[in-house]
C-alpha cells in the first residue's frame, strides 16, 4: 500500500500536478494565466456567499450508511440520478453487505441488480475491481486518504472528492461533475479550462479561488443549484438570485426577452 501511494507521490511530483494525488494537471493554454484573474477573484466570494444564503444544507443526496455504500453510490450515479441510484441501492447492499461479499459478486447478478443505473457493464466492473482491491490492500474498509482512494481501480478523483468530503470530512478537493462544471463556466469561476467537461482544469481552478474549509459545501451546493435553477437546457435566470454576479445571466435566448423588458438585475444592487 504504501509502495503504490509512494509511487503515485513520485509520479505526481514529477510532473508538477497541481493537485495532490490528481492526474498531473494539463497544462493551461498559451497566454492563458495561471492566478486566477482579478475579476475571477473578486466574484467567486460573492457567489460563495450566495450559495451559503441559498443552500445552506447543501448535502450530498446518495443515501448511504458507510464509506463503502457512499463509494458505491457514488460509481453507480454517474450518468444516472440520486434517486434512481437510491432505489437500487438498498437492494444491493441487502445482497452484497460488505466488500468482500460485493468483490465476490457474478458481475451478471451485479449488472441485472443495478442495470437501471446505466452503462451497468463498466460500472460492475469498477465495483467488483474497488472492492476487490478493499479486500486485499485495505482489510476491506475504504482507506481515508485521497492517495490510496486513487489506487481503486475504476474510481475516479470525483468519487474520491465525495469520500473525502462527505465521509471522512476533509477537505482534499472540489467535486466536479456535470452540474459543477456547467455552473463553473457560466459564472465565470474558471479561467484555464477549454470547456464544461474540463474537470481537472476546472477544479484546480476553483480550488484556487473558493477556501479549503468550503470546498465540499462548495461541491454540494453547485450541484444544488445546476438541478434546482441553472438546469443545462434552460438555465432561470429570472429566479437565480447569482444573476447579478453571473456573467451569463440572461444571455440564453429563452431569457433575453426578460433581459429586454427589464427584469435583468442591477449590477449596482448585488447580493451577498
Ligand atoms: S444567472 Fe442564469 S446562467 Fe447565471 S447562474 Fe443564475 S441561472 Fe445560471
Amino acid at each position: 500500500m504504501a509502495r503504490v501511494a509512494g509511487k503515485i507521490a513520485k509520479k505526481t511530483k514529477r510532473r508538477g500536478a497541481a493537485i495532490a494525488g490528481a492526474k498531473p494537471r494539463k497544462a493551461a493554454p498559451r497566454g492563458v494565466p495561471t492566478r486566477p484573474p482579478r475579476a475571477v477573484a473578486l466574484r467567486a466570494p460573492r457567489v460563495l456567499a450566495g450559495l451559503e444564503k441559498l443552500y445552506p444544507e447543501a448535502d450530498c443526496a446518495l443515501a448511504h450508511g458507510s464509506a463503502l455504500e457512499l463509494l458505491i453510490a457514488t460509481i453507480l450515479s454517474a450518468q444516472s440520478t440520486d434517486a434512481n441510484v437510491n432505489r437500487v441501492t438498498p437492494g444491493l447492499f441487502a445482497r452484497y453487505p460488505d466488500a468482500k461479499a460485493l468483490s465476490g459478486a457474478s458481475p451478471a447478478d451485479m449488472e441485472r441488480v443495478i442495470h437501471s443505473t446505466g452503462f451497468f457493464r463498466q460500472k460492475t466492473k469498477s465495483v467488483l475491481g474497488a472492492c476487490r482491491r478493499i479486500v486485499e490492500a485495505y482489510g476491506g474498509k475504504v482507506p481515508d486518504t485521497m492517495e490510496d482512494l486513487l489506487t481503486l481501480p475504476g474510481v475516479a478523483r470525483k468519487t474520491d472528492n465525495v469520500i473525502m468530503g462527505k465521509w471522512f470530512e476533509k477537505n482534499e478537493g472540489v467535486v466536479v461533475d456535470t452540474h459543477v462544471g456547467r455552473l463553473a463556466h457560466r459564472l465565470g469561476l474558471t479561467w484555464t479550462s477549454r470547456n464544461e467537461k474540463d474537470a481537472v482544469r476546472i477544479e484546480a481552478d476553483l480550488m484556487q479561488v473558493i477556501p479549503r474549509e468550503s470546498w465540499t459545501f462548495f461541491g454540494h451546493a453547485m450541484i444544488s443549484h445546476g438541478r434546482q435553477v441553472c438546469t443545462a437546457k434552460r438555465p432561470d435566470c429570472e429566479r437565480c438570485l447569482l444573476a447579478r454576479d453571473c456573467p451569463s445571466a440572461f444571455t440564453f435566448p429563452h431569457n433575453k426577452r426578460a433581459a429586454r423588458a427589464g427584469r435583468k438585475p442591477a449590477p449596482a444592487r448585488r447580493q451577498g
